[in-house]
């Protein structure tokens, strides 16, 4: 029952949707259903103005826009969608900056760019966009972007739309560092609520309800490929004695002991939980009664050999084991109910020991 690995907070973003948080995809689908009616509204206008090759590079780009998003509805490829969306508005934007379309009026779309780029893009990535493009924007408004094309902005406008622009950024990008904290932040809560749901706090192990779950998953792999699966129920013996002679903490600390010397000694496909108080389950998938009687013994000497240290007294505990292995179409209930029987008869029988269940009665 190992915690998953680590991933990249961009990775961790992008595996999870917080509820209410509108889809990077469903965003672009969006935004290319309004831009299409867009486009086709200011080219039928650029061509009323006798602009021929801005009305056709405007309706290029609507069809462009609107193939991306019939490609993304077919194929479902996001990374593709995003990337042909980013690259046309970029060019887009160029475009409008640098033709001055509108009479140069279209160049404030440029400030529709930074929040979609940040929305849409991994962090670094919506730096890098944001960042080139403000470059990219100071270079066509400089001397030498004079001498690349025709401008007929003012020097006010160049510098107040170099500045605002500048603001824009910077605005767009603190919001969206604060919004992929925040959603981090939630994502990271989560999973640590779901470990808490599924883990025993003293030991780290699957708690009762996980083992029960764990033990449903691996009776339906039985179920279709009739691969057998184990269970062993174990109890540590007179606890009570620990706990009354050395106390709680004593007791907490054998509890402990004991659940990492089963986590040792077990496999990693193993399930290991708290079943109760001093009862612990182990789940062996695909494994035979007589290989998880083996296991069981093995698991017994190696408790019986450890202690825990109380005021400097070696303080020693044993357990019993019931071992049961799946038989025919009984029931997981059924099952547990020959292991407890099991490590009621080696209780009876002098605890330190591990006793095989009984066959089940009912055989298909
Ligand atoms: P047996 O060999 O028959 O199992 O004897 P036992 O003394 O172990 O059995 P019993 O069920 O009478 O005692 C179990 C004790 O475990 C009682 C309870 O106070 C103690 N216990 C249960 N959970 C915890 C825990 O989390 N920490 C500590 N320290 N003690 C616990
Ligand atoms: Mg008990
Ligand atoms: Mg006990």
């Amino acid at each position: 029952m190992n915690q998953p690995a680590p991933r990249t907070p961009d990775a961790e973003l992008s595996q999870f949707r917080v509820k209410g948080e509108i889809p990077v995809p469903a965003l672009i689908n969006g935004l290319t259903c309004a831009a299409v009616p867009l486009l086709v509204f200011f080219a039928w206008r650029s061509s009323g103005h006798g602009d021929p090759l801005t009305s056709r590079l405007l309706l290029a780009f609507a069809a462009l826009l609107a193939i991306n998003a019939i490609v993304f509805l077919s194929l479902g490829h996001k990374t593709l969608q995003r990337r042909t969306f980013i690259t046309l508005i970029i060019a887009l934007f160029t475009y409008l900056a640098i033709q001055a379309v509108e009479d140069g009026s279209a160049i404030i779309w440029l400030f529709a760019y930074p929040p979609i780029i940040f929305y849409i893009s991994e962090a670094r990535v919506g730096i890098l966009a944001g960042v080139g493009g403000w470059l990219a924007v100071l270079f066509l408004f400089s001397p030498l972007g004079d001498m690349v094309f025709d401008s007929p902005y003012s020097t006010s406008f160049r510098l107040s739309m170099i500045i605002v622009l500048a603001f824009e950024m910077a605005t767009c990008y603190i919001l969206d560092q604060s919004r992929r904290r925040s959603k981090l932040g939630l994502i990271r809560l989560a999973a640590e609520f779901e470990y808490a749901a599924k883990h025993d706090a003293l030991t780290s192990l699957a708690n009762r309800r996980e083992g029960l779950e764990q033990l449903e998953t691996e009776y339906q792999r039985y179920l279709r490929n009739g691969r057998s699966f184990s269970v062993l129920l174990m109890d540590i013996d007179l606890f009570k004695n620990v706990n009354d002679s050395y106390g709680h903490q004593a007791g907490d600390d054998m509890i402990v002991l004991v659940a990492r010397t089963l986590t040792d000694q077990s496999r990693k496909v193993d399930t290991i939980a708290r079943w109760g108080g001093e009862e612990f389950l182990v789940l062996l998938p695909e494994t035979a009664l007589t290989e998880a009687a083996a296991t069981a013994e093995r698991i017994r000497s190696a408790v019986a050999s450890q202690a825990i240290d109380c005021a400097g007294k070696r303080v020693t505990a044993t357990i019993s084991i019931g071992v049961a292995c799946i038989q025919g179409s009984e029931s997981i209930d059924r099952l547990l109910q020959r292991a407890d029987e099991a490590l009621y008869q080696a209780k009876t029988l002098g605890r330190n020991r591990v006793c095989q269940a009984t066959e089940a009665l009912h055989q298909p």
